[in-house]
């Protein structure tokens, strides 16, 4: 095939349900747009790509990423600038990021034409689907299943890339208490916690019940040899600002998914002349800085929830308080700036911003 040739075909659906769509009742991932885009691999190529209606699939119960995993995804957010045209941040990145994830998995490489192209397509013939109030967007689910109606475990030959799209308003309505895990696992070196693979969630779905139940929102992970490192939130990764520096856990030995969010919050604060620290940070840092403290701001960051900030961090029976969020002069300057980009309120000085 030629992806080069890539020309997506397109059947639009006769029945529109944007009626339903409430700008005052959007929540995450509960409603999808009218289209989908689905394109097919098979005999060692993609076949072209097509955008058709929204609707099931019909699959054998012996497609093999039911039983065996083969799946991964990513997150991408499209968004109205205020003359109302749709942009999209960062896709490349996730582009990238997913062709990583891929690899690792033994599934085929997404050519950047079929990610990017169809992301833009499938953002024009819905582009009516951006909700355009602040703090809303368009989250934009591109994913990859291995589908060999087989139940031998062996790599898949045949997949399907389908990429769903839905209107989201804010992930977290309040800052989220945490739970920092020092039982459960999420990631060790040699693994796949570098990849947005469907087991990485699975596998972090008993954990988080537990905690629920306990009152917290999410766990914030630690290393698997000594449960002694931190490693990231659910999904999203973490930084702490302890005294004047922002730390954040570094991405060496493949166990921290890189966050497009995380590399953008990096970025804007090192411009700033914040000095951000990427490197390894133990919990019994993070108490030694609350006790005295240092501990200042903490924040999940991610495309889904963008930047959360902390209440609480609960290690053993120490539970860290956090001052109070208006206090925090680091983390809401962040929300704002990278708010400003993203809904592109600011000139885009990091070719972030694409025009679809
Ligand atoms: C998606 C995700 C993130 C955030 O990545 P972004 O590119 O910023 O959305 C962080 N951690 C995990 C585990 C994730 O799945």
């Amino acid at each position: 095939m030629s992806v080069s040739a890539l020309d997506i075909r397109v059947q639009k659906t006769e029945n529109s349900r944007i009626s339903e769509l409430h700008p005052d009742n959007i929540h995450f991932g509960k409603q999808y747009s009218d289209h989908m885009l689905v394109a097919r691999y098979e005999d060692g190529e993609w076949h072209q790509a097509e955008i058709v209606p929204f609707d099931n699939l019909s699959l054998s119960p012996a497609t093999t990423f039911m039983h065996y995993g083969q799946a991964i995804f990513e997150g991408v957010k499209a968004y109205k600038d205020p003359q109302g045209n749709p942009i999209v941040f960062r896709p490349r990145d996730n582009w990238k990021r997913m062709n990583r994830s891929a690899v690792r998995m033994a599934m085929p490489e997404v050519p950047e034409e079929l990610f990017i192209d169809g992301i833009a397509r499938l953002i024009d013939i819905d582009r009516d689907w951006i909700p355009d109030q602040d703090g809303t967007s368009l989250y934009i689910r591109p994913f990859m299943i291995a589908t060999d109606e087989f139940i031998g475990v062996r790599p898949a030959e045949k997949f399907l890339f389908i990429i769903i799209t839905s209107p989201a308003g804010p992930y977290y309505s309040k800052p989220v208490s945490i739970y920092v895990q020092d039982e459960f696992v999420r990631a060790f070196p040699g693994g796949i916690g570098f990849t947005k693979a469907a087991g990485n969630y699975g596998m972090s779905m008993y954990p988080t019940q537990q905690i629920r139940k306990m009152g917290y929102d999410q766990i914030l992970w630690t290393d698997g040899f000594e449960h002694k490192y931190v490693q990231e939130i659910g999904t999203m990764n973490v930084f702490f600002v302890i005294g004047d520096k922002v730390i954040t856990p570094d991405l060496k030995q493949d166990v921290i998914l890189e966050g497009v969010t995380r590399d953008s919050v990096i970025t804007l604060l090192r411009e700033k002349g914040i000095i951000v620290e990427e490197r390894l940070i133990s919990i019994e840092e993070i108490e030694v800085a609350a006790k005295a403290g240092q501990l200042k701001e903490a924040f999940g960051t991610g495309t889904a929830a963008s930047i959360a900030p902390i209440s609480t961090l609960t290690y053993h029976d120490d539970k860290m308080e956090l001052p109070p969020v208006e206090q925090w002069e680091i983390t809401n300057w962040l929300k704002e700036e990278l708010a400003n980009i993203r809904y592109g309120r600011k000139a885009d000085t990091h070719g972030w911003i694409y025009k679809v």
